[in-house]
């Protein structure tokens, strides 16, 4: 089994070239849509055809540049306190009839809801949930099986887990995960795994990986609680001694 503990040292000097080079690409590609549309209008069934596939292209790299210029937006825009368990049982909504179509299940483990509470921007974490499920998804074949859990185990942290059954990674591909542009799919971006883990640092969290080839793959992520060093144990005496 391997496991790893990611660091994004470079990132944001990383994610500012990022952003600089999306900016520059931005405006010559806005241009040659722009160009595309003019032709279509003259255009034959069969140049159609190609200026279709050329609009879709553009379409993807726009896509790709719009994931560079999120990457590289820096901080934590609205702070607020949230349960992560509420927060995952919604996401886990929003990826479920895609789950459902590639015939994978999706097993929601001891799920606290209610004291899972963490500070931070709602939004960017559902991002981080969105990027962790497709992942996921993505590693698996129909019967695969996506599991997800929230506990308060460890105390003044809220912990999440994310494991597949897909078809794992291997130690080289488990040192490159975190980096800008490391994809092995053929449509992918390589810009999942950094977005995550900026955002879980921005949180003041941390991820770790664990992986094994043709078994499947977790990923742990802690976050401070909002609680502070109240356990679930403890907020449950309290509210006894409140009753
Ligand atoms: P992308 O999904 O666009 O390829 P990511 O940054 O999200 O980019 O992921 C980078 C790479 O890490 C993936 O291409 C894949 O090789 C690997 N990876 C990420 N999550 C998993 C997973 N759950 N199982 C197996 N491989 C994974
Ligand atoms: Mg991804």
């Amino acid at each position: 089994m391997e496991k790893r503990l990611a660091h994004s040292n470079s990132l944001s000097t990383i994610g500012e070239l990022a952003a600089s080079i999306a900016h520059e690409i931005r405006n010559p590609m806005t241009t040659l849509k722009g160009f595309v549309q003019l032709l279509k209008i003259s255009a034959t069934a069969d140049t159609m055809k190609y200026l279709s596939v050329i609009d879709e292209e553009i379409d993807r790299m726009e896509a790709i540049l719009s994931e560079m210029l999120i990457l590289s937006k820096p901080g934590v825009n609205e702070k607020t306190t949230f349960s992560l368990g509420v927060l995952v049982a919604d996401m886990i909504q929003v990826v479920y009839p895609k789950a459902l179509m590639d015939g994978i299940t999706i097993t929601q483990k001891e799920n606290i809801l209610k004291d899972s509470l963490i500070v931070g921007d709602s939004d960017k974490i559902k991002q981080v949930l969105l990027n962790l499920f497709k992942n996921a998804m993505e590693a698996m074949t129909p019967g695969g099986n996506l599991s997800i859990f929230v506990n308060l185990d460890s105390p003044g942290k809220v912990i999440l887990g994310v494991s597949d059954t897909g078809k794992g990674m291997d130690k080289r591909q488990l040192k490159q995960v975190f980096l800008p542009f490391f994809t092995t799919k053929s449509d992918g971006s390589g810009l999942g795994l950094p977005f995550v883990l900026k955002n879980i640092e921005e949180h003041g969290g941390t991820v770790i990986v664990e992986s094994e080839v043709g078994i499947g793959t977790t990923f742990i992520v802690t976050f401070p609680s909002a609680l502070g060093h109240a356990t679930m144990k403890d907020t449950a005496e309290k509210r006894v001694l409140s009753l």
